[in-house]
């Protein structure tokens, strides 16, 4: 199965959201989750190069609109793993999704439809 891989050249969506977190009010959101977290990662507790990760994107919502429960500081090199974890892990729900022909996903990010549709994941 074809796995999403992270790319370094910014895609015009990725400029959208860079722009965002830029954003003082992601700023400010990032260094309270930051702060909860005692500035350590969340993983492995180093505390360089902090970053904030969002367990998942709900459409229309900007990054500092979350619930600080559904984000987590992370060290660079743990939310790299995370998120290829993750990114890997959305795509086999959608494509799994897809086959069962459960809903049309067709042109939806998987991303998307999980944060908008998490009852619709399968059980099995
Ligand atoms: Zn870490």
């Amino acid at each position: 199965m074809a796995i999403a891989t992270k790319t370094t050249t910014e895609q015009p969506g990725q400029t959208w959201y860079s722009s965002k977190l830029r954003d003082a009010r992601w700023q400010k959101k990032a260094a309270e989750i930051k702060a909860l977290a005692g500035w350590k990662c969340e993983e492995c507790s180093g505390m360089q190069d902090l970053t904030v990760h969002h367990c998942y994107y709900i459409r229309g919502r900007d990054p500092w609109e979350y619930d600080n429960g559904l984000l987590i500081c992370l060290c660079w090199e743990c939310h790299r793993e995370r998120q290829m974890f993750e990114d890997a892990l959305m795509l086999g729900i959608a494509l799994h999704l897809r086959q069962r022909a459960t809903c049309d996903i067709k042109n939806t990010p998987a991303w998307a439809f999980f944060g908008e549709k998490p009852e619709l994941l399968p059980l099995e």
